[in-house]
């Protein structure tokens, strides 16, 4: 997503901060701003609207309605993306109606003591814009409670789905990525976003993996079966490797499913500044030496440093989807995708490009020699016996 195409509404009594807030959002390019001076007010834009609001940023405390209130009536209509609180108050204060915000199903993207700055504002608004793409508004499964997830799981309702990559410069579909669905009895089928965040909290997520690495394991040896010289790359939470003994683990379901380690890459996020860098390295270079592929996933987000590149062997790197959905229209997004894909090259690792939605976007990442590309343009995920059917029907786009 565009920063001029996120509609924002700021909800603020004093007409000041007001005046202030929108004035910093046009300085981001944000275009699309309504203004409300308390919570009511933004109750009755937002229903004269035909299009949800992308980002609400509201205030706590406001004559008529407050912002307590207004998140309550926010989190019932469902009509909202996102949230961000400011306060003159502390921090404390915002962190707990945070708390109460996200038990309303509301999707807080932060809170920020006052005076809001370009800075603080801005680092949320590229929050949003990173992680945008796959949270969906109105979407109708807010908040699952943790024991219905725990039901699930021991219910065998967790599987992978498949996207699959293709080389570039060959045409020939070289792998697939395993991206886990929850096909829950009532809600259908449930994306990620909804149940990893609290597995990984509640330190479940190694189950979750060792789940999806059976599961995908078994399917690429099926593959290999049909004549499909393909790799199925699994994500791991970075979580999940600062616990010795998972390459053990790991390497035991390869062994079970009858598969070569080599035929299985290991798509790495750097979510967050790795605490326990050494048992994180540990099991990487383990995993490696095992047979694995490794992939750094979501490359240029902002954690992805060289410094990790050069310590950790990766053999892939993968760029964020945030930075090739754009590239096309935005020239500094462009460079970044092009010195990714230098640098990708000097070090040695393959280069895959995610997201790529469009025959422009597939044009241009050839025209910059990226090795792979992986994205709804080429297709969606998919359950596995569609992936099979899928493979030999595929026509690269310059066949078309
Ligand atoms: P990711 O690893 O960055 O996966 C790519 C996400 O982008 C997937 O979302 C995919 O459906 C979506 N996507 C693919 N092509 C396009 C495109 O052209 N345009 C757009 N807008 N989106 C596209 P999904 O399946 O919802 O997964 C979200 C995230 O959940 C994944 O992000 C990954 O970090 C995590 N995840 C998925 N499966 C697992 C798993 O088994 N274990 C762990 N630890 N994390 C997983
Ligand atoms: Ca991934
Ligand atoms: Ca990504």
């Amino acid at each position: 997503m565009l920063v001029e195409d996120v509609s924002v509404m700021v909800v603020e009594d004093d007409a000041f901060q007001r005046r202030m807030l929108v004035r910093l959002l046009n300085d981001m390019g944000v275009k699309k701003i309504d203004q409300a001076p308390e919570g009511q007010a933004a109750l009755n834009i937002l229903l004269e609207r035909i299009e949800p609001v992308d980002i609400v940023i509201s205030d706590l405390d406001m004559p008529n309605m407050d912002g307590m209130e207004l998140i309550r009536h926010l989190g019932e209509q469902q009509s909202v993306g996102s949230v961000i609180l400011t306060s003159g108050l502390d921090g404390t204060l915002i962190n707990s109606v945070g708390t109460m915000a996200r038990a309303y199903g509301i999707d807080l993207l932060g809170g920020i003591e006052k005076p809001v700055t370009q800075s603080n504002l801005g680092r949320l608004i590229k929050r949003f814009l990173l992680d945008g793409a796959y949270k969906q508004v109105n979407d109708p499964t807010p908040l699952i409670p943790f024991a219905e997830i725990r039901r699930g799981m021991l219910a065998y309702e967790f599987h992978p789905y498949y996207q699959p990559k293709v080389e570039i410069a060959s045409g020939k579909v070289v792998g697939a990525e395993a991206l886990v669905r929850w096909l829950h009895p009532q809600h259908g089928v449930v994306a990620p976003a909804k149940f990893i965040p609290q597995l990984e909290e509640a330190g479940l997520i190694d189950d979750l993996t060792w789940t999806v690495l059976a599961g995908a394991a078994g399917h690429c040896l099926k593959l290999r079966e049909r004549g499909f010289d393909m790799t199925v790359a699994v994500n791991l939470s970075l979580r999940s490797l600062t616990n010795t003994g998972i390459a053990e683990r790991m390497v035991g379901i390869l062994r079970n499913a009858n598969l070569d380690p080599s035929h299985i890459v290991l798509e790495v996020t750097e979510t967050t500044a790795i605490s326990n860098v050494g048992k994180v390295l540990e099991n990487l270079a383990r995993l490696r030496m095992k047979g694995f592929g490794l992939s750094i996933d979501d490359y240029g987000t902002g954690y992805s440093s060289m410094q990790q590149l050069s310590r950790i062997p990766f053999t892939e790197l993968k760029i964020d989807r945030a930075f090739v959905a754009d590239a096309t229209r935005q020239e500094r997004l462009k460079v970044m995708v092009g010195a990714s894909l230098d640098m990708a090259r000097e070090l040695g690792l393959k280069s895959v490009a995610e997201g790529v939605e469009s025959r422009s976007d597939w044009e241009l990442l050839a025209s910059l020699n990226c090795d792979v590309a992986q994205g709804y343009f080429i297709a969606k995920p998919m359950p596995f016996e569609k992936l099979c059917e899928w493979v030999p029907n595929w026509v690269p786009p310059d066949l078309r």
